[in-house]
């Protein structure tokens, strides 16, 4: 089957065919987390759908060069020109360096992404590490004409942009709105017009992250750096730019206007940008309070939900939603998705013992052009999710001996699902059946670990061994510390 993949492009508002710059390449860059504090679930899920776009673009064969940013510096509170950078501001609290809290946030970040098996990024570029590369695209923009120097910190001229090009395009606003709703906060009297925003800041005296510039010793600009990064290693033109929802404004906007008044042209051929992940109703944020982290969830260590759920389903969870709606995470959510995501795992464990007969009538050469179809209107998970569930179906009926399959299309079968529920939807391969994470089997393990107690108390160390590896063997791991005998599961 031809793919002809369609992606929505922020841009035009529209769902476009996509045809990347140079044919079978593509550069691909995705703002990266802030590293201040741990990510919370509404992060992961960003990471996730680009997780998504990234396997499947790879799945057609295409060379992504993936480029993720870690922001280890420049973006201050509020996302505003003045107040505390984030990172210093943590350093200041916990009496850290601020490059140990870049450091252990960082390890938090990828700990957590590669919990729930996302691919790393092919690059994955920091904003210290790219300082002189910012310093340089400062000194182009003010060539041009559209940067200005006050006491030390460089703005970057909205309204002078706006003279050659639409400022807010991306974000649908326009600039004599913006002039009308933009508050002019304190310590911003420098800028011309409140909408201006700092492209380098002089740093005052207490702020600790500060490198050496042309205008004062000082920090860059939040937007600035993705511009410097994403140039550097995809060019002044690249095909695809993505983030969340809440980065269109006044995130990419502004890079957007950095980057056409040094190149002169667009930068990007397809803006992408992700839904948020909702808890009660309300938007995740690390500022509000409002969130979850993804081990609470992992370890079931949490308030709001009355058991763990593990990694892979709370993946599952998110793909059942397509990646520009909102989703909004709840128990009764996450136990359909660990239903399902059990059933479908079953059924993928079984189909290799599937007997063989008679040439079945599932048609496997439609059904892998419908979860084609799916994947290629703009990466529709929840539909390719659903054609799964058909041939989980068939599976089941073919297991109950109400349908059969042949060895071909078994063989075919076997390598369709994997493909699609591995390669493309990032699920984990289970090495053995899924336990199901009930009380229950809680209770069997603790009977177990009961009669292993007497095994030992009557020497059976025969007997005792027995129970604990087989418990191994079946992915439940025994630990026995001071307070009795633990267990967990691999
Ligand atoms: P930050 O670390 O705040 O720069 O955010 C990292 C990424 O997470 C950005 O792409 C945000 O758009 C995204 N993000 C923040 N909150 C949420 C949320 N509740 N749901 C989905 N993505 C989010
Ligand atoms: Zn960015």
């Amino acid at each position: 089957m031809k793919h002809q993949l369609r992606v929505y492009n922020s841009l035009s508002g529209k769902k476009e065919v996509f045809k990347p710059l140079t044919a079978g390449n593509v550069g691909m860059y995705v703002c990266g987390p802030t590293v201040y504090s741990n990510v919370h679930l509404g992060n992961c899920r960003t990471f996730i759908s680009f997780d998504i776009i990234f396997r499947y673009l790879s799945y057609l064969g295409l060379k992504v060069r993936y480029v993720r940013n870690i922001t280890d510096a420049g973006h201050l509170e509020n996302d505003e020109d003045v107040g505390e950078d984030r990172i210093s501001k943590k350093a200041r609290l916990e009496k850290l360096e601020p490059m140990q809290v870049v450091q252990r946030y960082t390890l938090d970040f990828h700990a957590m992404l590669s919990k729930f098996n996302t691919l790393p990024p092919s690059i994955e570029p920091t904003a210290t590490g790219h300082i002189i590369e910012q310093i340089e695209i400062i000194k182009a923009i003010i060539k041009a004409g559209f940067a200005y120097e006050v006491n030390g910190s460089v703005y970057f001229d909205v309204l002078e942009f706006n003279k050659k090009e639409r400022y807010g395009k991306l974000s649908g606003r326009n600039i004599e709105d913006l002039i009308h709703n933009t508050r002019t906060l304190e310590g911003q009297s420098d800028k011309k017009n409140p909408q201006d925003f700092a492209l380098w800041k002089k740093a005052e005296s207490q702020h600790i992250m500060r490198w050496t510039s042309p205008w004062s010793e000082g920090f860059p600009g939040w937007h600035l750096e993705c511009t410097a990064m994403s140039t550097k290693y995809l060019g002044q033109e690249f095909d695809i730019h993505g983030g969340g929802m809440d980065l269109k404004f006044p995130h990419h906007e502004c890079e957007i206007a950095q980057a056409e008044v040094i190149h002169g042209k667009s930068p990007v051929n397809y803006w992408i940008h992700a839904n948020m992940l909702t808890l009660n109703g309300k938007k995740m944020a690390k500022s509000t309070g409002n969130n979850i982290l993804p081990n609470e969830i992992f370890t079931g260590e949490n308030t709001m939900f009355s058991k763990a759920y593990a990694p892979p389903v709370v993946r599952f969870f998110m793909l059942q939603a397509h990646y520009r709606s909102i989703i909004d995470i709840s128990e009764p959510a996450l136990e359909a998705s660990e239903k399902g995501y059990h059933r479908l795992m079953e059924a993928l464990n079984y189909l290799g013992d599937l007997p063989t007969g008679a040439k079945g009538d599932f048609d496997l050469d439609h059904w892998q052009d419908k979860c084609h179809e799916a994947m290629d209107d703009d990466f529709n998970t929840p539909v390719l999710i659903a054609h799964l569930f058909d041939a989980v179906k068939f599976i089941n009926s073919v297991k109950t001996g109400l349908q059969s399959i042949d060895t071909i299309q078994k063989e075919r079968l076997i390598k369709m699902m994997e493909s699609f529920s591995f390669d493309v939807l990032g699920l984990e391969k289970p090495l053995k059946k899924p336990i199901p994470s009930d009380h229950k089997l809680e209770q069997t393990i603790h009977l177990l670990i009961k009669l292993r107690d007497q095994a030992r108390l009557d020497k059976n160390f025969a007997l005792s061994d027995q129970i604990r590896e087989e418990l191994l063997a079946l992915g439940i791991e025994l630990k026995d510390t001071k307070d009795g005998t633990e267990f967990q599961f691999e």
